[in-house]
Formats: C-alpha cells, sequence, structure tokens
C-alpha cells in the first residue's frame, strides 16, 4: 500500500462521522392499494471529506433516502444520526439541491438564497453578503432582483445552488440536480461546478449525489452505492481506488479516462 492510499485510509476513518442510517425502512400507505416498502433495510454512513454517489433505477427510493437523510421526512423505522444525533428535522450543515430546483416563486434570486442563512441567524448585512457571493461565484451576477419565472431552467438551478452552498455546508445534498435540464444546459452547469471544485472555490467537502451518470459518478466519488429496486437497499457498494477525485479532474487524467 502506497504511503497516499494509506494516509488517505488513515484520513477517513479518522474523519467525524456525519451520516449514519442504520436499517431504515420507509413504507408509503397508498389508500386502498397495498403498501407500497420503498426503503428496506438501509444502511449506510458518510464521513467528512467523503464524496458519495448514490444510483440506482427510477423508483428506487434515491430521493426518499435523501429527503429522510435531510430531515424532510421521517422514516417509518430505523435510526438516521446526522453528527451523532437522532435527525428530527432539518439539520444545521446540512443543504441540498432538488432536483426539480424547489425555488420559491414568489421570492427574488437574493431573497431565495438569502433563506438559508435566516434560519441560521445570521445578521441582515452578512446575509446580504454571502448571498451576493453566492450568486457571484455561481455565475448569476445580475439576476439578483429576477424572479425564478423570469429564468431559464439552468439559471434556476443556479439558484438552488447557490442557496445549498451559502450556508457552507458539512453535507451537501444533490438530487439528480442536472436531470430536469436540457443535455446542453445540464452540460455546461456540470462543467462550471466541477471547475469551481477543482479551483477550490465551492465550500464543500463533503458531498451526497444521486446520479444517473455512471462517468460522472467514477469522476467524482470516493464511493459509490448503487440501490436495488423494489424495495430499494444498498445492494452494490465500490469504492473507487484512485487519487482524491480534485486530482482526478486534472486534465491530463481526464484525457486518460475519457
Ligand atoms: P427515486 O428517487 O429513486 O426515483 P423515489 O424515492 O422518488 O425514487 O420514489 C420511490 C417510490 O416511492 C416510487 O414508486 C414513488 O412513486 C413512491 N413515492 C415517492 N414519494 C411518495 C409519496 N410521498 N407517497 C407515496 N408514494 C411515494
Ligand atoms: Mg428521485
Amino acid at each position: 500500500m502506497s504511503v497516499v492510499e494509506m494516509n488517505t485510509v488513515h484520513s477517513v476513518s479518522e474523519a467525524a462521522r456525519l451520516v449514519d442510517v442504520a436499517n431504515v425502512r420507509q413504507v408509503y400507505h397508498k389508500g386502498d392499494n397495498a403498501d407500497l416498502v420503498v426503503l428496506d433495510n438501509v444502511s449506510l454512513n458518510i464521513h467528512e471529506g467523503e464524496i458519495v454517489g448514490l444510483l440506482g433505477r427510477s423508483g428506487s427510493g434515491k430521493s426518499t433516502l435523501l429527503r429522510i437523510i435531510a430531515g424532510l421526512l421521517h422514516a417509518t423505522s430505523g435510526t438516521v444520526n446526522w453528527c451523532g444525533k437522532p435527525v428530527t428535522g432539518p439539520c444545521d450543515g446540512l443543504s441540498m439541491v432538488f432536483q426539480s430546483f424547489a425555488l420559491f416563486p414568489w421570492l427574488t434570486v437574493l431573497q431565495n438564497v438569502e433563506i438559508g442563512l435566516e434560519a441560521l441567524g445570521i445578521p441582515a448585512a452578512e446575509r446580504r453578503r454571502r448571498a451576493l457571493n453566492a450568486i457571484d461565484l455561481i455565475g448569476l451576477d445580475g439576476f439578483e432582483s429576477a424572479y425564478p419565472k423570469e429564468l431559464s431552467g439552468g439559471m434556476r438551478q443556479r439558484v438552488g445552488f447557490a442557496r445549498a452552498l451559502v450556508v457552507h455546508p458539512r453535507l451537501m445534498l444533490m438530487d439528480e440536480p442536472f436531470s430536469a435540464l436540457d443535455v446542453l444546459t445540464a452540460e455546461t452547469l456540470r462543467t462550471d461546478l466541477i471547475d469551481l471544485w477543482i479551483e477550490g472555490r465551492l465550500p464543500i467537502k463533503s458531498i451526497l449525489m444521486v446520479t444517473h451518470n455512471i462517468e460522472e459518478a467514477v469522476l467524482m466519488c470516493d464511493r459509490i452505492l448503487i440501490f436495488s429496486s423494489n424495495p430499494g437497499r444498498v445492494a452494490v457498494e465500490l469504492k473507487v481506488d484512485l487519487p482524491h477525485p480534485r486530482d482526478r479532474m486534472d486534465p491530463v487524467f481526464r484525457e486518460l479516462v475519457d
């Protein structure tokens, strides 16, 4: 084992455990129909600094699991801990980018981005400063006063990313953030974000990302979990034995895998 690998293994085992999901089961009650078991016996954990990919068929329960981790949905049974404490509602230090953007249509871009900081009790002037920085970073400079309906899909999702980044989350959950966008827009946004990330300009170290894009998962993740369907559970767990994801983004390395 090389020194680099030893260091990696060492640092992950020493890193704080952010998410701990144990034996989670989720059943949706479907009126007169049989209940739908969406997640069965799902267990996983995420340490600080890890980038974990979650793949699986449509309907296998990926979004449900993300909502449970984010505290937006209480699992039917099982335990979900965030930083060692049971999740009972939205957690500090955790933010999410949704597949369908989930912006507030009655708020401007600036207000949509600032809203996550209000809950943290950050003073107004500081909220404004940080929100403007995030908007600038994500390429929406000049659109602060626009409403979501005035923006294209790609720009709306940029607002979604700005809102998630502005809190400097310890963990960012991404639920197929590019899948509602047309191919070209998705590619532009993905490339812009990856470039910012390589440059170290995104204030995130740990990510749990749902994606259908295997190439994206291999390029970005330390670990890839693959869900089975009916019900969803972690069927395969792959450790990606490559240099740190950021070094993998190096153009020379990218040429090798392309
Ligand atoms: P994925 O994100 O992997 O596509 P979801 O977690 O969105 O899967 O959904 C898993 C299954 O649960 C699907 O069959 C979906 O129709 C169903 N489902 C999702 N949310 C609800 C809900 N609130 N009530 C009832 N069924 C739901
Ligand atoms: Mg989904």
